[in-house]
């Protein structure tokens, strides 16, 4: 998707800092933490939002959860947050669905 700053960290036109891909998810940190560890978990599928989702899209949202975990295992983290922004009222600002990792000090 044109103009689509995670497109473009996926397509590696742009930079970021990747912690985990594989064939359909990339994490990257994000670049304005706003917790001690601020990871994104971004599908290569570009969507919109939550409220775009398909049929057709559940295993990858279930997917996206589960690569959480695994990070969350390997970075040893004891409790974390896992958010969807969806929407401009709902605090999305970026319009390709991620979910926010969030742990330590909130
Ligand atoms: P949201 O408000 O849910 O759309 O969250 C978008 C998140 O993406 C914000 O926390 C931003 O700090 C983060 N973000 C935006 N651009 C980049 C980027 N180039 N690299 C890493 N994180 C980014
Ligand atoms: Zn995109």
């Amino acid at each position: 998707m044109e103009n689509c700053i995670f497109c473009k960290i996926i397509n590696k036109e742009a930079s970021a800092d990747f912690v985990y891909e594989d064939e359909r998810i990339v994490v990257i940190k994000d670049i304005h933490p706003q917790a001690p560890v601020h990871l994104l978990i971004i599908p290569k599928k570009h969507i919109v939002s939550i409220a775009h989702l398909k049929d057709e899209d559940k295993e990858l949202i279930a997917e996206m959860i589960i690569v959480a975990k695994k990070v969350a295992e390997e970075k040893k983290l004891k409790g974390y947050k896992l958010i969807f922004n969806v929407g401009r009222e709902g605090g999305q600002i970026v319009d390709h669905i991620h979910l926010h990792l969030l742990a330590g000090k909130f």
